[in-house]
């Protein structure tokens, strides 16, 4: 089971009662955090989660409200003696970045980090998968990321009644994710197999509409978007790189995703959030609008 828990929801500006964009994703022994805005070392404590068990830390893009709780967070995991090294991944930039909060705040040179600039597939084990796409936000470099709980490897039969390979010893090394010879001809076990029981968590915060979105979150169990305006100002949201709530539904739809979960609101919605809802739910209804320390398991 992957849990996730939506530690800030806010956009640019937190309110009373949404805090800077972060959310944790928990999986087995891992505890990714994605984003780590003002006070994401605080809501670890509402959250009631230890931020010693942190195994990864993934940065979208270099904006306050997505990168402000680093120090804070790097403090908190100093004074706790935080022993293991803590990875840090990122668009292009983010080495620098890092290197120069570390160089701000010296004194949690003790804590071990390891950082860096992610495109595609970069972290890979048996049981799962993260993959990081670059999209669009005025000029700084912004990833969406994919985390894949793999399903079990399944065999395509049709094609292997096709190929007339013989079922036996060779099925089983296909099951098991491993190309074969027959006949002195290879076969690419990726080629005759197929993923079932997948399960798809796809998290897209700021960026403006882009036509790469559907297919890198295509098929997701849980989509969570940023809808950062209603589409009454989707004017503006496209001259700030960000997304509308309609916009987000469409990506849901497009993607033929399970759910949707918006956040990164503006402060504008403080009081009448429900508009970004009912914007997304006309086009993809399975949405709901999260609120900060919100846990949702898939
Ligand atoms: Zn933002
Ligand atoms: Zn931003």
């Amino acid at each position: 089971m992957i849990k996730i828990i939506f530690l800030g929801t806010s956009g640019a500006i937190p309110t009373r009662k949404r805090n800077h964009p972060s959310i944790l994703l928990k999986y087995n022994k891992e505890n990714i955090l994605i984003d780590c805005g003002e006070g994401t070392q605080r809501q670890f404590k509402f959250a009631r989660v230890s931020p010693q068990k942190i195994t990864r830390l993934l940065i979208t893009h270099w904006h306050g409200d997505h990168v402000l709780g680093i120090p804070g967070f790097l403090q908190s995991l100093f004074f706790n003696g935080y022993s293991k090294t803590l990875m840090i991944y990122g668009p292009k930039g983010i080495k620098q970045q890092i290197s120069n909060v570390l160089k701000a705040f010296p004194m949690y040179n003790d804590v071990k980090v390891k950082v860096e600039e992610v495109l595609g597939k970069f972290v890979e084990t048996d049981d799962f998968y993260i993959e990081a796409k670059p999209l669009t936000h005025g000029k700084i470099p912004t990833n969406a990321y994919i985390f894949v709980k793999k399903g079990k490897l399944r065999i395509d039969k049709n094609k292997l009644r096709k190929l007339k390979l013989p079922s036996g010893p060779l099925l089983k090394r296909l099951k098991e994710g491993k190309n074969i010879i027959y006949n002195k001809k290879k076969y690419l076990a990726k080629n005759l197999t197929f993923s079932e029981g997948d399960k798809k968590i796809s998290i897209v915060l700021d960026t403006s509409m882009n036509k790469k979105i559907s297919s890198f979150v295509k098929n997701s169990d849980l989509l969570i978007s940023e809808a950062t305006l209603d589409s009454s100002l989707e004017k503006l949201a496209k001259e700030r790189g960000h997304l509308s709530a309609r916009q987000a539904a469409e990506i849901a739809k497009k993607s033929l995703s399970k759910k949707l979960i918006l956040m990164h609101i503006s402060n504008r919605y403080e009081k009448d959030s429900e508009k970004i809802l009912k914007d997304a739910k006309k086009v993809f209804k399975n949405t709901t609008l999260a609120k900060d320390l919100d846990v949702v398991r898939i």
